[in-house]
């Protein structure tokens, strides 16, 4: 298994919150705090205080959100934004494949046509 270490890992928890990780740098990412305790409780302290700078621009409405749960609700988006990610690949690569076996087919079928006229 090719996963990242707590090192690389550290690297990531700015640009996870920043979401700004590539499809597979955040699979990776999420693939290692899902097992690393540690990365995780660094991942939940930058988040927390991230989200709690966020709540100070926004207006007060005296609710108080809970940040353990915000940061689930967040993973738990990242992940299905990879499954889309994969699935929109795997379509579009199935596109692709179709549209050359069509173009193939038609380029066949053209040449069968002139040579039967020769
Ligand atoms: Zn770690």
């Amino acid at each position: 298994m090719s996963g990242i270490d707590c090192r690389q890992a550290e690297t990531l928890v700015a640009r996870y919150i920043k979401h700004t990780l590539s499809t597979d740098e955040l699979e990776e990412f999420l693939d290692h705090i899902e097992h690393c305790s540690s990365c995780y409780d660094e991942l939940e302290t930058y988040f927390i205080v991230h989200e709690a700078i966020q709540q100070l621009d926004e207006k007060e409405d005296g609710t108080v959100l809970d940040f353990r749960e915000l940061l689930e609700q967040d993973i738990r988006r990242s992940r299905r934004y990879i499954r889309q990610k994969r699935w929109l690949h795997f379509l579009s690569v199935i596109f692709f494949m179709a549209v050359v076996i069509v173009a193939a087919s038609f380029v066949v079928f053209l040449v069968m046509e002139v040579t039967h006229f020769l």
